[in-house]
């Protein structure tokens, strides 16, 4: 592999991952060329960590020609950029600086810095591991007042960023959040004593309890309109209960509404005004988008036809609508599936979901679609909906995107249908908004992406109304983050900045268990058992599963994976550490049982991580190296023949032994002894000369 080839904004991130990737490769070459390249990439590793100084370029550039020796091409990729890039390595290593802004960013979590409510997920499955799962809600609560729902439903784009992923499977962590809910179902809402500020939240799904509760927290008087017979928006009203139990649901809001929020349901706002009469200081708009959009074709105002929505919504009030026993599901989102599915626990018996596109470009989960198919739903693709006739026959055309050959097997399909559910996408209903300044574009609300402020002044928004159909954590973002900008707009107070995070305790996790690479894989029920009503499909993670698992993660709060213990370890001649590569060049330990053969207990590693992550430590007579918890290593120490301390592992000491030119020589001694021993011989020879002096 050529050193040039490592592409990246940074020319020193470049370098750094370049000079790796070499002497990751050079695993089989001799002594001193490992060494070089460790020592080489752990120095730019100190600089991009922000460590560097003038002393370590200098090393660097001391280091060319000895690397020259053992890989001039190394060595050449290596000066040449620190001769044309002179003054970004200099901006790097003096003034912390990167003009790519790859740099000296701060170190968050992958998982977390996907997660858009920003949970502090290694700190919550430490909690997990440590069996603490009333820490673990309190800790997921500060983010996201909806643990359990979304512990059952959220895509979990934590899991996709999720570096355990690079090298076997992400950690699981969405059914982690639904154990630890169902483990510890509240915790004690710390609340401010009462402001005396009002504020209105009309539509109470995710955004608007989200909004509600922390704004509760903070002492306001906060009041939810909700238009429907139930709280709970499209967590009660779109997704079926046999993914998220109305229980559920109902636990969590209750909790929201023992800190204090009140909750009026049946209580359509038809205008801003009206909240304002009423003294509220502040309106938060969390309507969602209620309505079905209409496919815009023939025949559609038929009455077998219906908006995927407001069937879903009917079987969710408890209405039982009938139909079928053929159904035709136009879309191939969520909806269109969770459409699919119910109309087969709703009395079809042939349900058919019609896609204009391929089955692998659905906006639905490859899991859900996968779950419909296993119960029956038949899934036609590349056919776009042409019209519906009143003799029940819905005629599809073939799609633009389907190829030549596709197009063979029929220009024109026609189904024999009793129902047709079209899931087609969702629209808002503004009317509320009717002789106010909220502005509205394409349908949507217009509102700061940050704070939720809308045109007109203490009106705020958020959720599906504001960005558009998106999902539960994205709702509860949105409305965690109006709560601060709101406040800010009652009080004054800003936000005050977040404080370092301080990370969960570590907790002790054995190496097997630690370096196991699959996740476990959700039980779930029967295609038929199911269809058979509304229970849950998922049977959910058990206890010990759950801890298991937590325990797999690799605290990336704590190591943030910068690689150097790795690259000392191999310029000590130990190898005793290996780490993968993941994602953005961060490097991650897979294999926690490898140093317990090949560790020497020399220490290296843990002085030059940066973050404590590794420990190498020393009781009485034993040397234990440890990493993010888990022991990895545990050697006996040997003791020093003058003072009796136990001073160094019998590893480190043949290994020190073996590099010396008289090694076979060395003593027991531990570094003050020999010191002494030192010192004691210098002076017996100055001594010495003295005297020879004096007679002389
Ligand atoms: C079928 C379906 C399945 C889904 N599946 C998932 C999933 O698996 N995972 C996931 O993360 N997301 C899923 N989503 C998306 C998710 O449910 C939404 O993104 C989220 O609920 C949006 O939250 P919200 O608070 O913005 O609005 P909503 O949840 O829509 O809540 C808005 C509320 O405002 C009320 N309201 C509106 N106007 C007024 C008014 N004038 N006065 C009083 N009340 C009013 C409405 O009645 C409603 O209760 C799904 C959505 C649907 C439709
Ligand atoms: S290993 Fe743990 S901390 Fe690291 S990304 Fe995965 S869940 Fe997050
Ligand atoms: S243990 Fe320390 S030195 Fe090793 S990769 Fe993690 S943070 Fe870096």
């Amino acid at each position: 592999m050529s050193v040039e080839e490592a592409p990246c904004a940074c020319v020193v991130v470049a370098m750094r991952t370049a000079l790796r990737r070499r002497w990751r490769a050079a695993e089989n070459a001799g002594r001193p060329l490992r060494r070089t390249l460790a020592q080489a990439t752990r120095l730019i590793t100190q600089i991009t960590n922000g460590r560097g100084s003038q002393k370590t370029l200098d090393g660097l550039e001391r280091l060319c020609p000895e690397l020259a020796l053992l890989d001039a091409e190394a060595a050449d990729a290596l000066s040449g950029s620190l001769a044309r890039a002179h003054d970004e390595w200099l901006c790097h290593a003096v003034d912390g600086t990167c003009s790519a802004g790859v740099c000296f960013l701060p170190n968050v979590a992958p998982c977390r810095a996907a997660c858009p409510a920003d949970i502090d997920i290694p700190g919550f499955l430490a909690h997990i591991g440590a069996g603490d799962y009333g820490e673990a809600l309190r800790l997921i609560g500060e983010d996201n007042p909806l643990p359990h729902s979304c512990g059952l439903v959220c895509p979990a784009p934590c899991e996709s960023a999720c570096v355990r992923g690079a090298t076997g499977s992400a950690l699981f962590i969405r059914p982690l959040k639904a154990v630890v809910a169902e483990q510890c179902c509240t915790v004690p809402s710390p609340r401010r004593s009462p402001s005396g500020k009002r504020v209105a939240v009309v539509g109470s799904g995710p955004s608007g309890l989200t909004i509600a509760y922390y704004l509760a927290m903070r002492g306001h008087r906060v009041e939810v309109f909700e238009a429907r017979e139930k709280a709970g928006g499209m967590m009660r009203y779109g997704i079926p209960s046999y993914r998220l139990p109305a229980h559920v649901l109902d636990a969590e809001i209750a909790h929201i509404t023992r800190a204090g929020v009140t909750i009026h349901t049946g209580a359509e706002i038809r205008s801003l005004g009206a909240l304002r009469e009423k003294g509220f200081e502040a309106t938060y708009l969390a309507l969602g988008l209620q309505l079905s959009r209409r496919a815009g074709i023939l025949g559609e105002e038929l009455p077998f036809v219906h908006g995927a929505l407001d069937f879903l919504a009917s079987v969710a009030a408890g209405k039982n609508p009938r139909v079928g026993p053929r159904v035709v599901v136009i879309g191939g989102g969520n909806s269109a599936v969770d459409a699919a599915m119910t109309a087969l626990r709703q009395g079809a018996r042939h349900v058919s979901m019609v896609y204009r596109g391929r089955r692998k470009e659905m906006r639905a989960s490859p899991h859900e679609i996968a779950l419909a198919v296993a119960e029956g739903v038949e899934i036609l693709e590349l056919w776009t909906p042409d019209r519906v006739l009143p003799d029940n026959r819905v005629i599809f055309t073939r799609s633009p995107k389907a190829t030549e050959a596709e197009r063979r097997g029929g220009e024109a399909l026609t189904l024999k249908v009793d129902h047709v559910l079209a899931a087609v996408g969702q629209q808002a209903a503004l009317d509320c908004l009717a002789g106010s300044r909220v502005e509205v574009k394409g349908g949507f609300i217009v509102a700061d992406p940050v704070t939720g402020a809308t045109a007109e002044p203490g009106v705020y928004a958020g959720g599906d109304i504001a960005h558009g159909a998106s999902t539960v954590v994205a709702a509860v973002q949105a409305g965690k983050a109006a709560a601060d900008a709101i406040h800010e707009y009652l009080t004054g107070e800003t936000a005050a900045p977040q404080a370092e995070a301080v990370p969960a305790p570590l907790v002790e996790v054995d190496a097997i268990q630690r370096s196991v690479r699959l996740r476990p894989t959700m039980p779930e029920r029967n295609a038929r058992e199911r269809t058979a009503g509304y229970h849950t499909i998922e049977l959910g993670l058990g206890e010990a599963d759950a801890k298991r698992e937590a325990s797999r993660c690799l605290r990336c709060d704590v190591c943030i994976g910068c690689g150097l213990c790795e690259l000392v370890c191999s310029e000590v001649g130990a190898e005793a550490l290996r780490m993968d590569e993941a994602a953005g060049g961060r490097m991650v330990f897979t294999d926690f049982t490898r140093p317990a053969t090949s560790c020497i207990g020399c220490g290296a590693c843990a002085a030059v991580c940066p973050t404590g992550a590794i420990k190498v430590e020393s009781d009485t007579s034993t040397r234990t190296t440890s990493i993010t918890g888990t022991v990895v290593c545990r050697q006996p120490m040997l003791t020093c023949e003058s003072c009796g301390e136990y001073y160094v592992t019998a590893a480190q000491f043949d290994r020190v032994r073996d590099t010396l030119p008289n090694g076979e020589n060395m003593r027991h001694l531990c570094p003050d002894c020999s010191r002494r021993e030192h010192v004691a011989a210098l002076q017996r020879a100055d001594e010495g000369r003295l005297l020879a002096l004096m007679g002389r």
